[in-house]
C-alpha cells in the first residue's frame, strides 16, 4: 500500500499519518520530520534546508527528490508507506513516478482560511503527535508521552503566509494531476480528527 497523503499546511496530513501507520503497520514518512531532525543534527542537508524553511519556502527539488528516493528504498517501505508533505510540485511528482509507484493519493481538503489559525495554534512534541491550542485546555504536556510542547520556529504567522501561497501555486496543481492518474480520493477534513481518520480508512479498506 504506497499512499500520498495530499492538503495544504495545516490539512491534518501528519495527525492522520501518525494512526495510519499504526493501524497498517506502514512507515510515516514526512520530509518535514526528515529536514527538522537534520537541522537539529545541523547537518549539511539541515544547514540548506534551514534557510528555505524559515522563509517558508521549498527547499530545493535536487536534495528533496534525493532523500525521498534513498527513504522509499529502504527495507520497511516493501510493503507500503505513507508520505506525508511529498511531492510538493509537479516536477517532484514526476520524479516520483520514476522510482516508485503510487497506489492512492488522499487530498485532505480544508478550507484555506481555516488553516492560519490551524497552523499557528499547533503545538507539537518530540515524539511526533502534534495537538491545537484549542483542545488543550492549559495543558503544555504531550498526552502519548509526557514531554513538553512547543512550537515549530516556522509555524508563525507570517511564514505561515508564504506556505499557504506556495501550496496554492506549486502544490494544488498536484490534485489534478493524480485526478487524471485514476488515484485521487478526495476527503472533507474540515471534520473531526476521528471522523476524518474513518473515511481515510473507508477508502484504504
Ligand atoms: P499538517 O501535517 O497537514 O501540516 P497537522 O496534522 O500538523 O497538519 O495539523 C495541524 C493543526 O491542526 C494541529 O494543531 C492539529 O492538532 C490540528 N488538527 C488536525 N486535524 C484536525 C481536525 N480534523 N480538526 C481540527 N484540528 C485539527
Ligand atoms: P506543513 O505540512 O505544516 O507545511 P511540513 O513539515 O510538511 O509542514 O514542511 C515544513 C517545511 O519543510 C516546508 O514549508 C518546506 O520548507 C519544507 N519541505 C517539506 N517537504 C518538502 C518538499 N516535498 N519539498 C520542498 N520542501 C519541503
Ligand atoms: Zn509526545
Amino acid at each position: 500500500m504506497n499512499v500520498i497523503l495530499l492538503g495544504a499546511p495545516g490539512a491534518g496530513k501528519g495527525t492522520q499519518a501518525t494512526r495510519l501507520a499504526e493501524k497498517y503497520g506502514i512507515p510515516h514518512i514526512s520530509t518535514g520530520d526528515i529536514f527538522r531532525e537534520n537541522i537539529k543534527k545541523q547537518t549539511p542537508i539541515g544547514v540548506v534546508a534551514k534557510s528555505y524553511i524559515d522563509k517558508g519556502q521549498l527547499v530545493p527539488d535536487e536534495v528533496t527528490v534525493e532523500i525521498v528516493k534513498q527513504r522509499l528504498a529502504m527495507d520497511d517501505c516493501k510493503n507500503g508507506y505513507l508520505l506525508d508533505g511529498f511531492p510538493r510540485n509537479t516536477f517532484q511528482a514526476e520524479e516520483l513516478d520514476k522510482f516508485s509507484t503510487v497506489e492512492k493519493v488522499v487530498d485532505i481538503d480544508v478550507d484555506l482560511t481555516k488553516l492560519l489559525k490551524r497552523i499557528t495554534g499547533r503545538r507539537v512534541c518530540v515524539c511526533g503527535e502534534s495537538f491545537h491550542v484549542d483542545f488543550l485546555n492549559g495543558k503544555t504536556t504531550c498526552d502519548k508521552c509526557g514531554s513538553e510542547l512547543y512550537q515549530r520556529a516556522d509555524d508563525n504567522e507570517e511564514t505561515v503566509k508564504n506556505r499557504l501561497s506556495v501550496y496554492q501555486n506549486q502544490t494544488a496543481p498536484l490534485i489534478e494531476y493524480y485526478q487524471k492518474a485514476g488515484k485521487l480520493v478526495l476527503i472533507n477534513g474540515d471534520q473531526s480528527i476521528d471522523k476524518v481518520f474513518e473515511d481515510i480508512t473507508k477508502t484504504l479498506g
